[in-house]
């Protein structure tokens, strides 16, 4: 399979005025063409952070890629000048986001907004412009494509809202489409549909999506392969139904076991107990070793490295390490 993005040991570092976080530490994902790769993990995971690095949308904040190479379809896209990365964004490489109103124009028509994008990145007659536009709204389904074509942002719902945001995000068929968190918002039903609209687009257009979340039921839902991501680094990753069925880091038994059943009250959800460090205070050992009801005495000194747990499947836990016994395992009286 080709491999249309690819992260080579990102390091991403934030420079606040009296300390720098590592927001994304040496993180290497594939990206392979046609398919979707979910990040999962909680916020301060590093999981944003990642995508912005990608779009090359850190200008003006502390932030900074400090070290590795993200490649697009075999194209360094961090050494290259400020008007190149213009260009890609939007054009090979696009973004939607989970707040539709912060990336829409409020005093623009839904119909003239497709059509700036498609004559930033093309050179089209207004009326091929026009009909590209309307056309990908059409395919996003919704209602009275002509009507909406001269509505403003504000007569929209927020599911209308969030497919035309997706309609903007795919009007130059994208390489890749960037989605953080974009159905967090939405109710269930609409979430849902939302996801399907992705499946769909991306099928027709041939994109490959990073899907960004905090919920691994999304993720069951629409993607192929999945990173965990805490604290700044990947701690699993995988094909989605290894990770599934093999899971292997107790980070991800911990997402696991809090995505809401059918039928299940929200109060009775399992959460991981604890909180992501503060970045000032990093654990030593591993990054997880504070909220892991299996840590033992080598997780507080040592950070863990990968360890393939089965073919593609890698997990940072020292649990992990081959021959190694779980240490419930070992406290269990031999038959
Ligand atoms: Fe838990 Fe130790 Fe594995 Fe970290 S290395 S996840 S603390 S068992
Ligand atoms: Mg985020």
């Amino acid at each position: 399979q080709k491999k249309i993005l690819e992260i080579k040991h990102l390091h991403t570092h934030f420079f606040t005025d009296d300390v720098v976080v590592k927001a994304v530490d040496d993180v290497s994902l594939v990206l392979e063409e046609g398919s979707t790769l979910g990040i999962v993990g909680e916020s301060g995971s590093g999981k944003s952070v990642t995508a912005l690095s990608v779009m090359n949308l850190l200008m003006g904040t502390k932030g900074k890629v400090v070290e590795g190479e993200i490649l697009l379809n075999g194209d360094d896209i961090v050494h290259i000048p400020e008007e190149k990365k213009r260009e890609l964004r939007g054009g090979r490489i696009s973004m939607i986001f989970q707040e539709p109103m912060t990336s829409l124009n409020p005093v623009m028509t839904i119909g003239n907004q497709l059509i700036e994008c498609i004559k930033n990145h093309e050179s089209l007659s207004k009326k091929e412009a026009y009909d590209r536009a309307r056309n990908i709204l059409e395919m996003t389904g919704v209602p009275r494509v002509d009507k909406m074509m001269k509505e403003y942002p504000f007569q929209l719902s927020g599911g209308q809202r969030q497919r035309v945001m997706i309609a903007m995000a795919l009007i130059c068929e994208p390489e890749v489409l960037i989605a953080d968190e974009p159905t967090t918002a939405l109710d269930v039903t609409i979430q849902a549909q939302i996801l399907d609209l992705m499946n769909r687009l991306k099928e027709k257009i041939g994109t490959s999506i990073l899907f960004i979340t905090h919920d691994l039921g999304v993720v069951a839902e629409i993607c192929d392969h999945v990173a965990v991501m805490y604290c700044g680094r990947v701690v699993e990753t995988a094909d989605v139904y290894s990770l599934f069925g093999n899971t292997a880091h107790p980070y991800t038994q911990g997402l696991l076991a809090s995505i809401p059943k059918l039928g299940e009250k929200v109060e009775e959800l399992t959460v991981i107990p604890g909180n992501v460090p503060n970045p000032r205070h990093m654990p030593i050992g591993c990054k997880f070793s504070p909220r892991c009801s299996y840590a033992f005495e080598r997780c507080f000194q040592e950070e863990p490295r990968f360890f393939e747990v089965a073919p593609g499947h890698l997990s940072r836990c020292w649990l992990n390490e081959p021959n190694r016994l779980k240490p419930c395992e070992e406290v269990l009286p031999q038959p």
